[in-house]
């Protein structure tokens, strides 16, 4: 790996006069030094995209270079995933399997490029319109600014360039400081794959303030966002009167009724509470498991937990890595002595190393303790015994989150009330919450988010309606 990154702005790579060094989240070694932006150089990126916008891709020409872009990741997949790795800390499983979504994301923008559509609207049907025809068009916003969280460095930033690109958009991107290797990759990649200079600039740094700046600058026109609730806050109301499309964090439930299948329940929650060290917006948190089945699914999981591999993320069999930060960790391990000094119990703990925390399992939790009732973003979850399907329900609704849910059952009536009564973005039934098909309709409601994104559904954010109406002559 190349040791210095400069913003990727204008198709040049650009080096200001500070830097910072980007670490390997498990061995804490440096991997490569990457230029800190400047405020000019912020602006310059602005002005780049502008300046792209003013040589429109053909709807032809964004779809061939998504194509080949998803075409060239494949080439590239090994290099990227090995990067995810080191940078974000993922498990090398997911991180290959983060880049194989990363085509999918890539293919669907492209198919969104081509069938984006407007509408005959039918006005003739109002006294005085007989002679009318009214059409819609859909047109880009302009120069969209994408922030992007450490977590998913390669496939949530597709899921924001590729529809921009695809609705002939212009992007700026900020990723996370932690992950910016892949991102500028990619850039190198985007432009092999065809895609003219200025149309996508990723700009580096560590200080929150390049995000601020970026969002104060009235050359963006939309912004879109993922990130924690926090962040997403005050992003929104700096943005003015410009649209915002923010991706936001969870406290995912996932309920387990007594009519599921307990083990492939056991097993699964087990992989998606603790893989990835629980850094996923909908990693499994909150547990609800029928009272009736309580102790047969409290042994199945707690074995499933202990089949999991913690360690070093370079290793294939990785299942649990490092948090992304030694600060990160010390924070998930104070919310759990939090919790048990409020009473709550440990089925399954262990100490912190550096970096990485130990699964852990709580029971006897409470929805006022942190662990329920915040996002923990860590390898950490409750297990709490419900009475009554309803009661379930109720306690998973106790959010001011609302992203996705689980629910194992096999009851028709029971899957149907869940999808029904859950606040939620999205309920996943007999998976767990953090089941995602990069072409569903993805995001949520309360502190979750505005917006949804899957290419089909953000090509249409990404793009506004014009309606023209056409008075014909006679
Ligand atoms: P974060 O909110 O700390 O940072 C996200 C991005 O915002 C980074 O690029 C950061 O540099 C930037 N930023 C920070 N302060 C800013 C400011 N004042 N103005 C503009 N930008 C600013 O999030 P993170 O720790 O990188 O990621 C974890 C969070 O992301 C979790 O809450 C998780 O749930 C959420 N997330 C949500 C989804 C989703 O699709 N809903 C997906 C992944 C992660």
């Amino acid at each position: 790996m190349g040791t210095r990154w400069g913003s990727h702005i204008g198709g040049n790579e650009r080096f200001g006069e500070k830097h910072y060094t980007v670490t390997h989240k498990f061995t804490g070694e440096p991997l490569a030094e990457v230029a800190e932006a400047s405020a000019e150089l912020l602006g310059e990126a602005v002005k780049a995209a502008q300046a792209a916008l003013s040589r429109p891709l053909s709807v032809h020409q964004r779809y061939q270079i998504l194509e080949r872009t998803a075409e060239l990741l494949g080439e590239h997949s090994e290099d990227l995933a090995l990067t995810m790795a080191r940078e974000a800390g993922k498990p090398l499983k997911d991180a290959r399997t983060e880049v194989a979504r990363g085509q999918q994301t890539l293919r669907y923008s492209a198919l969104a490029a081509r069938t984006l559509h407007g509408e005959e609207i039918p006005v003739r049907g109002n006294p005085g319109s007989e002679n009318r025809v009214a059409l819609t068009f859909r047109k880009p916003y302009g120069v969209v600014l994408a922030i992007t969280p450490f977590n998913f460095p390669l496939n949530l930033v597709l899921h924001k360039v590729g529809p921009a690109i695809a609705g002939g958009n212009a992007v700026v991107l900020k990723p996370a400081p932690a992950t910016p290797l892949t991102a500028l990759k990619l850039a190198r990649i985007m432009a092999d794959a065809g895609l003219p200079e200025g149309w996508l600039n990723v700009v580096t740094g560590a200080s929150p303030e390049i995000g601020a700046q970026l969002v104060a600058n009235p050359g963006v026109r939309l912004i879109s966002f993922t990130g924690s609730a926090a962040v997403g806050d005050i992003i929104r109301k700096n943005a003015g009167l410009r649209p915002v499309l923010l991706e936001l964090g969870n406290n995912s439930a996932n309920i387990v009724h007594q009519d599921a299948d307990l083990e492939l329940a056991a097993k699964v929650l087990a992989q998606r509470a603790y893989g990835y060290a629980g850094q996923v917006c909908i990693s499994v948190q909150r547990i609800y498991v029928d009272r009736a089945v309580y102790q047969p699914f409290r042994e199945a999981l707690t074995s499933a937990i202990g089949q999991l591999v913690v360690g070093n993320p370079e290793d294939p069999a990785t299942d649990v890595g490092p948090m992304i930060s030694e600060e990160a960790a010390i924070r998930a391990v104070s919310w759990t002595e939090d919790a048990l000094g409020e009473g709550a119990r440990a089925v399954v703990s262990g100490a912190r190393q550096g970096s990485v925390v130990a699964p852990t399992l709580l029971e006897s939790v409470a929805p006022s303790m942190r662990v329920m009732s915040e996002e923990v973003f860590a390898p950490l979850a409750g297990l709490v015994p419900y009475d009554h399907f309803s009661e379930a329900i109720d306690w998973a609704n106790q959010s001011r989150y609302g992203l996705q849910a689980g629910v194992f059952t096999n009851r028709l009536d029971l899957a149907f009330k869940a999808a029904q009564e859950l606040e939620v973005g999205g309920v996943i039934i007999n998976d767990a919450s953090s089941y995602r098909a990069d072409n569903m309709p993805y995001g949520g409601v309360k502190d979750s988010g505005i917006g949804r994104e899957g290419p089909e559904h953000a090509v249409l954010e990404m793009t506004y309606p014009t309606v023209m109406v056409v008075n014909l002559p006679g």
